[in-house]
């Protein structure tokens, strides 16, 4: 293929519409962060010890980027180091929640470990919960050209089969057209994840994941996001934790005989 001057080829480039944008950092009411640190804290109460722990984010439907509650689901394993999710666990706790709440990310904690980063482990957790997640919530986030190369316009009732075998896409019309442009959706959707330890640091990245309605590429980024508080007026009240102790004392379950092929991944 020959271009004619460097205009052709600038052209070349795929339109792109952004049609909306998704959170570029993380917003959580006080009642949600303060309860994450006071299941921390219930842990080392209940339990003795500090243990890793993981919860899920949660939102009201019709605001999804707004973390509104902390869900605990059963802990299948809690080690002093470790903590695992899933894909029949989450699925098991959104199936357990109200219909108007969804899960827009997850929140675990370190303990008194003095690693306040992400693991590799958490790597792993990320993507299966933002898989979860974004299969449940995405909305268009762009229209995109898919650059058609060999593009056969053709126009109904008046071509031969034998056309058909021409071009690597035919587009049929119901009138003459000299040029087309095919846009296609780009379905966008977003996971948070946080980390939390005893001492009261927190570390934040938000996941994204996007998707082309046609040609189903998928593409997936993070970032690192600031933790922004948002007053819904909720506070944590001694009943509520209450009720969180015994969730606490139910759900979390601290093995301290782990089996040996989990020593070995640690
Ligand atoms: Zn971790």
């Amino acid at each position: 293929m020959r271009f004619r001057s460097l205009s052709d080829l600038e052209r070349q480039k795929p339109k792109e519409v952004i049609l909306a944008t998704l959170p570029q950092e993380i917003s959580i009411t006080p009642y949600a962060k303060e309860k994450a640190f006071k299941i921390s804290e219930l842990v080392r109460e209940i339990h003795d010890e500090s243990y890793e722990w993981y919860g899920f984010t949660l939102a009201d439907k019709d605001n999804p980027e707004l973390i509104t509650d902390i869900g605990l689901p059963r802990n299948a394993q809690n080690l002093q180091e470790y903590a695992t999710i899933g894909p029949e666990g989450i699925a098991e706790y959104h199936d357990s929640l109200a219909g108007d709440t969804v899960i827009n990310g997850w929140i675990h904690s370190h303990g008194a470990l003095h690693y306040m980063h992400f693991s590799h482990t958490d790597e792993e957790n990320h993507a299966t919960v933002l898989d979860f997640v974004t299969a449940r919530l995405r909305e268009t986030v762009a229209k995109k050209e898919i650059p058609i190369q060999d593009l056969r316009l053709l126009v109904k009732d008046e071509f031969e089969e034998e056309d058909l075998e021409q071009g690597s896409v035919s587009l049929i019309t119901d009138a003459v057209v000299s040029e087309s442009i095919l846009m296609e959706t780009i379905y966008g959707g977003f996971s948070y994840s946080i980390v939390i330890g005893d001492e009261g640091w927190h570390e934040q990245e938000i996941h994204y994941k996007e998707r082309g309605a046609i040609s189903g590429h998928s593409h997936v980024s993070k970032k690192s996001a600031d933790l922004v508080l948002i007053d819904n007026g909720r506070s944590l009240t001694q009943a509520d934790i209450n009720v969180l102790s015994e969730e606490v004392e139910e759900k979390i379950q601290p093995n301290t005989n782990p089996p040996t092929e989990i020593i070995e991944r640690m």
